[in-house]
């Protein structure tokens, strides 16, 4: 598995597939769900709405994924996952994010995806504290590779030098 980080759009990328920081409706939204919507079009709304729902407004409950077409993406796949909501820590939040990763793995190799780009999950409007969801993605990520079926090449895609510098150092 060969993990590398990419400073900038996640939606520009020429992968199988990007994992978007969805909400659990899969209703769209802002920072990288927005972009993601925008980008891929129409037809990404119309596919995410006919998901099923498995309690009220939740087509994709905390640490699960589901997956899209891309749509007007280069990317073939979406893979939708919510991360958690930071609460402090306590609330099970890392454990979470860590299923995050998980699942949407689980749901690439089961996609034969070869080549995979994931946005910080929860640094945004979430507010986990970056350096610790960064050390749960490289961790998660690479405990994956070790022991399952994964795909080649992993990215982590994200906004700005000071994002970019704590994945760098993470996978020191
Ligand atoms: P969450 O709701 O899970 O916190 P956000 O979309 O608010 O998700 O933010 C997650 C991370 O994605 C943030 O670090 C943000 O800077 C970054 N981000 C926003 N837009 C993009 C994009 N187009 N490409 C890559 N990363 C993005």
């Amino acid at each position: 598995m060969r993990i590398e980080v990419f400073e900038g759009d996640i939606t520009a990328l020429d992968v199988d597939a990007i994992v978007n920081a969805a909400n659990p409706a899969l209703a769209g939204g802002g920072g990288v769900d927005g972009a993601i919507h925008r980008a891929a079009g129409p037809g990404l709304s119309e596919e995410c709405s006919v998901i099923a729902m498995v309690s009220p407004h939740v087509r994709c409950p905390t640490g699960e994924a589901r997956i899209t077409g891309g749509h007007r993406l280069k990317a073939r796949h979406i893979i939708h996952t919510v991360g958690p909501v930071w609460h402090g820590g306590r609330d099970g939040e890392p454990e979470r994010l860590a299923e995050c990763y998980r699942n949407s793995l689980r749901l690439a190799v089961d996609h034969g995806v070869a080549s995979i780009a994931f946005p910080a999950i929860s640094c945004g409007v979430y507010g986990y504290p970056p350096e610790k969801a960064v050390s749960t993605a490289v961790a998660e990520v690479r405990a994956w590779g070790d022991v399952h079926d994964a795909p080649a090449q992993v990215i982590f895609a994200c906004f700005g030098e000071s994002m970019a510098a704590l994945y760098r150092q993470a996978l020191r």
